[in-house]
């Protein structure tokens, strides 16, 4: 089983895969429309909304949070 390199949500089924391509390291959460990856920026972005969202936290701390999360990813880890 695969594990996306974005975000780590394990990829389980074809229909996790963006466009149900199977080649691709990430998810279909973790792509645009086109299959592309988002950014980091954009995964970053996401991540903040979602935490303040479920964890009821300020933005400020969701950010963090969300930039340790995704720090710690393969996909992030070189550039960042
Ligand atoms: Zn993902």
């Amino acid at each position: 089983m695969k594990m996306c390199i974005a975000c780590g949500m394990p990829m389980t089924s074809i229909g996790d895969y963006p466009l149900h391509d199977i080649t691709k390291n990430y998810c279909k959460y973790c792509a645009h429309d086109d299959g592309r990856m988002k950014t980091f920026d954009e995964k970053w972005h996401d991540l903040t909304l979602s935490y303040v969202e479920k964890h009821n936290v300020d933005y400020p701390i969701a950010k963090q949070t969300a930039y340790t999360i995704l720090k710690k990813l393969p996909a992030w880890k070189r550039k960042w």
